[in-house]
């Protein structure tokens, strides 16, 4: 007899935008006026008909939402952006930045400066917002137009100012429409950049749901490795940088933890790989040829997490470390 394999199921996430609410009000709000329940963990008792919020054990500000396909886009919670749509691997990158961020820059006797980030590849803005949103809980100082976020896509550009402008944040966040790649990392408006995130165009491969390329060549995962490269060498060049998040939704190693150890043998004086999220037990692709950087890093799979497939990995700047400007 045949058996048709089962569609990969991934979970439906929402996350708090703490710039409209509170955790607490959102959860009166989906109890009181859309009828969820608040169940603890994931394995309690659900009744088929009821709809449940379950807060995740990773992440403060997010929720994984029973059943999976109830109506969520016409919520007035999400019309509203007082809650986001937002998968939890999709997350991970602004998570892992304010869990490394703010150490580093207490080691380095760096607390009290201004603190500025870039999203350097920000279109269509979730994790802009989601960045937004983790500025403004931070003890960083002055929040004023504090996270500068580039895209050089016409058409996706217009698409974040929205939704910077829904979510709240736009007294935090900057909309520049430029090529990242073009932005001058001596300009005085960016001195005060202390981390980069890095989520550049990538083949997508890890998407359950819509988007992402089907088969994609070597020599287009090529190009694309290549592109990544040059990205974060770039952000390498910012010189008061101390961190840089790098995430792609591919699957491919070379995409992942091959850009990582390229961009790391070839800026060892100046950057080394983090550890990141030390709590999420699956890791990058240990392999020799790629230098063991892969247990330094994250992966998500929709097998295993029920979220889209990611790559997030982080680098932090060798404390002192500087290039000499060209
Ligand atoms: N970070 C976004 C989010 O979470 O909503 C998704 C980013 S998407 C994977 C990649 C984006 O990078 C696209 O919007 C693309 O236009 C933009 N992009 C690609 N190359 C770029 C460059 N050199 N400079 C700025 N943006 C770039």
């Amino acid at each position: 007899p045949t058996t048709t394999a089962e569609p990969i199921q991934i979970e439906r996430f929402l996350r708090v935008n703490l710039l409209k609410t509170s955790i607490q009000d959102f959860l009166n709000t989906m109890t009181t006026e859309h009828n969820f329940i608040i169940n603890k963990n994931k394995k309690e008792q659900r009744e088929a008909g009821s709809k449940y919020l379950v807060k995740d054990e990773h992440i403060n500000e997010i929720f994984v939402m029973y059943p999976h396909d109830a109506p969520v886009h016409n919520m007035p919670s999400v019309i509203n952006s007082t809650c986001i749509v937002q998968d939890k691997a999709s997350c991970m990158p602004a998570h892992v930045m304010f869990q490394t961020l703010p150490k580093l820059l207490q080691e380095r006797n760096l607390n009290g400066n201004p603190v500025h980030i870039i999203d350097a590849c920000a279109a269509p803005g979730n994790k802009t917002t989601h960045l937004a949103a983790k500025m403004s809980e931070s003890d960083f100082g002055t929040k004023d137009l504090a996270v500068h976020a580039f895209d050089r896509d016409e058409k996706r550009i217009k698409i974040l100012s929205d939704r910077v402008s829904e979510a709240g944040a736009d007294s935090i966040v900057k909309v520049v429409h430029k090529d990242f790649s073009a932005v001058d990392p001596y300009d005085v408006q960016y001195k005060h950049v202390r981390a980069i995130l890095l989520d550049p165009s990538c083949s997508g491969t890890g998407i359950v749901r819509q988007g992402g390329e089907k088969t994609v060549t070597q020599d287009r995962l090529n190009k694309l490795k290549n592109f990544q490269i040059t990205l974060i060498n770039h952000a390498m060049t910012f010189p008061n940088v101390e961190c840089i998040v790098y995430s792609t939704c591919s699957i491919h190693e070379e995409e992942n933890e091959q850009v990582v150890a390229e961009v790391a043998e070839k800026n060892s004086d100046l950057f080394r790989v983090e550890k990141c999220f030390p709590e999420w037990d699956y890791r990058g692709i240990d392999s020799a040829s790629t230098n063991h950087v892969g247990p330094l890093c994250v992966r998500t799979t929709p097998e295993k997490h029920a979220t889209n497939g990611f790559f997030v990995s982080c680098f932090v700047r060798i404390p002192g470390s500087q290039r000499e400007r060209v």
